[in-house]
């Protein structure tokens, strides 16, 4: 394509663009299982609006231009601390659970630097299951990553940990919970190593940070992860998954100023004069901090404490319909409404053509055993049904047939 000689009218332009997403998965529908993390047409409203009232700003150099948006952002981290035990936790928001993790494996890589200069070939330890963005952020950093293998129950396993750790060891990763499974590594096991080596503790809660402090307030018994534990050091948390913010939207949290100011860009001899960030990113777009600020105070605890309740009523009943499907099982002991199911009498890969069929889009892992994936959100409450009809007749039909599928994962497109 080339740039058009002459421009379009705004209308042909919109129009096109409708067009264009013809071929899109229904996310609104609650078709798909992850990517979208939707609560419903007034929730998206309330996005659609905060966000373009800051469309234009910019929070590179906050503080001076744009005020408002250094107090928006300081006031989001500060609620953000407090759900996760460290009320006064200095933080930052980022562009997405990636860029949170990589900003908190370059806490422990500068923490390393200051603290044990003799370290030259950092490495950090983390679990199999922990996600993909600690290998980018290893790669970028030269930092060797030792992955040790996840027990039969889907978590961590200590002591695989504990052994992995030597004289060049400057960190170690727990998820809470992590991506694949739901479930969430022991945490105070782990803070009981970084303790003994005075290692760095990073705790990935990308996707459970804004859903665990609420179904901990619900009764659920979640076990000690955040700040609370004395070890943990840095935190990823994802406002755009279950903050129910605009894509593009997440938060690291430190454990002290130090840490944070260890992280911060500093070039002080540019021709433009010194130049500060405190993240990965240069300019960074002021509406996703408006968005996500503007979830917060619309929702409160009160209704962060229903979606969960919804959520969690979703998950316990879609759980307890796969279970009664001969042979179906689900991975571990999830702790939220994120999970992985299989099947020992079929091919699940086969499942997640014959769905697709269907249009029920599930993740597809290739874990072992090879699992489907479900990310619940309050969109999926009244599909539930629905859905469990046609996971039984495509169950039944693949029990006939024999019939295997195509063996990938969701995450490779
Ligand atoms: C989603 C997720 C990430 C990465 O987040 P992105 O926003 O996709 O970069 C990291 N860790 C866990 C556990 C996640 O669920």
């Amino acid at each position: 394509m080339k740039l058009p000689t002459e421009g379009k009218t705004r209308a042909d332009v919109m129009a096109s663009l409708e067009r264009s997403m013809a071929g899109d998965l229904a996310w609104d529908e609650g078709r798909t299982f992850s990517l979208v993390y939707g609560v419903g047409a007034e929730h998206l409203r309330l996005l659609q609006e905060a966000y373009s009232l800051f469309m234009a700003t910019n929070g590179l150099g906050a503080g001076r231009i744009f005020k408002s948006l250094s107090t928006l952002e300081g006031e989001l981290v500060s609620m953000s601390a407090d759900l996760l035990g460290g009320p006064d936790c200095p933080g930052n928001v980022t562009s997405g659970g990636s860029e949170s993790i990589i900003l908190g494996v370059r806490a422990a890589q500068e923490r390393a630097r200051a603290e044990r200069p003799r370290v030259t070939r950092p490495e950090v330890v983390l679990p199999a299951s922990a996600h993909p963005a600690f290998d980018k952020a290893a790669h970028i950093f030269g930092i060797r990553n030792v992955r040790t293998p996840i027990t039969k129950d889907y978590v961590a396993d200590v002591q695989a940990m504990a052994d992995a750790v030597n004289e060049n060891t400057i960190g170690l990763v727990a998820s809470a919970p992590n991506y694949p499974f739901g479930t969430i590594d022991p945490v105070t096991a782990i803070a009981e190593i970084a303790r003994r080596h005075a290692l760095h503790l990073h705790v990935d809660a990308c996707v459970g940070g804004f859903a665990l402090p609420f179904l901990r307030k619900l009764g659920q018994p979640i076990p000690p992860f955040d700040f609370g534990v004395p070890e943990v050091s840095t935190i990823s948390a994802d406002l755009h998954k279950y903050g129910f913010a605009a894509r593009g939207t997440s938060l690291i949290l430190y454990r002290d100023q130090t840490l944070q100011r260890r992280v911060g860009f500093k070039l002080d001899d540019w021709s433009g004069g010194p130049y500060r960030t405190p993240t990965m990113a240069g300019s960074r777009p002021g509406g996703m901090i408006a968005a996500a600020w503007a979830v917060f105070q619309h929702y409160g605890e009160a209704g962060f404490l229903e979606l969960n309740r919804t959520m969690l009523d979703t998950s316990q009943r879609l759980r307890r319909g796969i279970e009664a499907i001969p042979g179906f099982h689900v991975l571990g002991d999830p702790a939220m409404y994120v999970w992985g199911f299989a099947s020992d009498a079929i091919d699940v890969m086969a499942v997640a053509d014959a769905m697709a069929e269907r249009r029920w889009y599930l993740g597809r892992q290739l874990t072992t055993p090879p699992s489907l994936h479900v990310v619940l959100t309050p969109i999926h409450a009244p599909v539930v049904d629905g859905f469990l009809r046609d996971l039984r007749e495509v169950a039944e039909s693949i029990a006939r047939s024999g019939r295997s599928g195509e063996r990938r994962s969701s995450y490779a497109t």
